[in-house]
């Protein structure tokens, strides 16, 4: 239950309407049971003075009793809904950018821990589950003590100890049943919510792998381990149905008892009059009446174990904490870079080996550095730290003699352009795609740098307009490259890290781009990576790296004259 504190919290902001939403349901509720108590009253006390042929039978008031209860139900259910409704998309919505909000924060570094489509999973239909908590739970829960109260009071007037029976069988049910209907639903909420996860992680990851399940003839296999997943999962929801159906049934038992106990001690006297007549109906039609009221309350309850799972899934995602955090304020975008990195040492979260160690590098403003080294040796994490995707647990790394940490996460963003090893292509036009780089950067601009990248031919069709990605034109690897290369031209900034940019590429296109490189980025501070040792004697500085080490440093004559790791590299090609 306490995982659904925070929840509640956030329902302070929208509690006038959410109030509003709990007391038009309780005159909704009041109207019908007044709706049937009068009216079966009143059909019956019309029979008995027609039977005992009395005419004086004043039958107007009654009726318009019947008729004010029949609209102030039917207004009273309209607004209800509209009210209550707005209030939980109000809540939800608050909800939703909460959650989103405090999972920005965590990206990468803290969202790698949860699969795609789990997190889709969670953000999405967790945050929808919790919509339960006020419309099934607490409003009819409210509604139902109200009523209870309201009930016994008013029929106190005619009957006190009949008042008492059928309110006192009310509050039991209403004590018994709703926690016997937890525990018994609260495993299976759980399980549901588990297995709604797990189903809709195996389909993304299934529609995701198509092409490699298919190639590999794996297709089957994931199928059936999902429909495995699909049947428990349907097994669940059966479950949960079989115990909304036990809790329906158990309640209109209940009720009909207390009907028939209604009926039993009513005949005998009401309020001390032997011969009760037409209020014999009027206490029977209520305790009929007041029990639908009572109705919905189990099956909420049943429910709460879901609506709990929901809360605390939410809740395991924003209650971690970012694993880098950026100072607010504006800090001055540097027109020149200069790194110092001391002592970097890091590993990734949960993994006992560090991927870097002792890291010792020294980058003037304007040099070019190669990094190389054999694969997993930690190059792509190196350029990682200095993007603060996520900070070294030991040693520091310093931008122009000042702590990465101190900069805002702007003036770090417009500081460095990143050509990733793994290039995102957004399903989007072409101009969309270059863009993200530079938001201002003119079509003639963007124009120019896919003619500089050799991109040219992405214009042929549409021109700036060409759908790129899903349900578009997909591109190849030395496409994409080269689309990664022009983003960090457009975008400009004096720091310049780029993950392999020639991966993939033929030699001729290669020698174009390292030129193209060393060209415009003249003036700039960039590392590279790169498994390529070609046109290495053009970068002030090389470092090798192995097993997360910086085992060799310094420019392409000092190294080859070393005869070192890099002369043995060199010797290979
Ligand atoms: P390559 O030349 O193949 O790109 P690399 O030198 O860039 O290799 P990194 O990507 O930096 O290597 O990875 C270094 C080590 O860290 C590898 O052993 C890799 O398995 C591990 N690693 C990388 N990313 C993560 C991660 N998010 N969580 C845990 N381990 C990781
Ligand atoms: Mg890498």
């Amino acid at each position: 239950m306490r995982a659904l504190l925070p929840y509640l919290a956030l329902y302070k902001r929208h509690k006038w309407r959410l109030l509003l939403g709990v007391i038009l349901a309780i005159i909704t509720l009041l109207a019908s049971i007044g709706l049937l108590t009068l009216s079966g009253w009143f059909l019956s006390a019309s029979a008995v003075v027609g039977v005992a042929g009395l005419y004086s039978f004043n039958y107007m008031l009654p009726a318009a009793g019947v008729r004010g209860a029949a609209i102030t139900r039917t207004a009273g259910r309209y607004f209800e809904r509209l009210v209550s409704h707005d209030a939980t998309f109000r809540v939800l919505e608050h909800l939703r950018v909460t959650t989103f909000s405090k999972l920005l924060p965590l990206s990468p570094a803290g969202l790698a821990r949860f699969r795609q489509g789990e997190l889709l999973n969670r953000v999405v239909a967790d945050v929808d589950t919790l919509d339960h908590l006020y419309l099934r739970v607490i409003s009819p829960l409210v509604g139902a003590l109200v009523v209870i109260i309201v009930v016994t009071v008013g029929l106190s007037f005619l009957d006190l100890s009949l008042a008492l029976i059928l309110g006192g069988i009310m509050l039991a049910t209403l004590l018994i049943l709703p926690p016997l209907f937890y525990r018994a639903g609260k495993p299976t909420g759980e399980n549901l919510t588990q297995l709604r996860g797990e189903y809709r992680q195996q389909l993304t990851s299934w529609l995701q792998g198509q092409a490699e399940l298919t190639l590999f003839g794996a297709s089957q296999r994931y199928r059936e381990q999902m429909e495995n997943t699909e049947l428990s999962w349907h097994d669940a929801q059966r479950r949960q149905a079989d115990l909304t159906a036990t809790s329906q049934a158990l309640m209109l038992l209940i009720g009909a008892a207390a009907v028939m106990a209604m009926l039993w001690f009513a005949a005998g006297d009401v309020g001390g009059n032997a011969q009760p007549g037409a209020l014999i109906a009027l206490f029977v039609f209520c305790a009929l009446a007041a029990f639908e009221a009572l109705a919905p309350v189990t099956g909420a309850f049943q429910h709460l174990g879901q609506v709990i799972a929901s809360a605390t899934r939410i809740t395991q995602i924003t209650a971690c904490p970012p694993e880098v955090t950026f100072p607010q304020g504006q800090t001055e975008r540097p027109t020149q870079v200069a790194l110092q990195l001391s002592g970097v040492t890091f590993a990734y979260p949960e993994q006992p080996q560090s991927v870097l160690r002792h890291i010792q590098l020294s980058v003037g403003a304007g040099e070019h550095v190669a990094v190389l080294g054999r694969t997993g040796s930690g190059k792509s994490t190196l350029l990682q730290l200095l993007t603060r995707a996520w900070d070294p647990q030991q040693g520091e790394i310093l931008l122009n003699g000042l702590s990465l940490s101190q900069f805002s996460e702007s003036a770090l963003r417009v500081a460095t352009s990143v050509v990733p090893q793994r290039v995102h292509l957004f399903s989007a036009t072409l101009r969309d795609n270059l863009r993200l780089a530079a938001p201002s950067a003119s079509d003639e601009a963007l124009k120019e740098v896919l003619i500089r990248t050799g991109l040219e031919k992405l214009l042929e069709d549409s021109g700036l307009n060409a759908w790129l990605g899903e349900g578009g034109r997909q591109l190849s690897g030395g496409e994409l490259r080269r689309l990664a290369i022009a983003r960090a031209l457009l975008h400009d900034a004096p720091l310049v890290l780029l993950d392999e940019p020639t991966e993939g590429l033929d030699a001729a296109t290669e020698s174009q781009i390292l030129a193209l490189i060393a060209q415009v980025m003249q003036g700039k501070t960039v590392l590279m990576v790169t498994h390529r040792l070609r046109g290495l004697s053009r970068f002030d500085q090389i470092i090798v790296m192995d097993n997360g080490e910086i085992i060799e440093q310094g420019n392409h004559a000092a190294l080859m004259a070393k005869q070192g790791r890099y002369y043995q590299f060199k010797q290979r090609l």
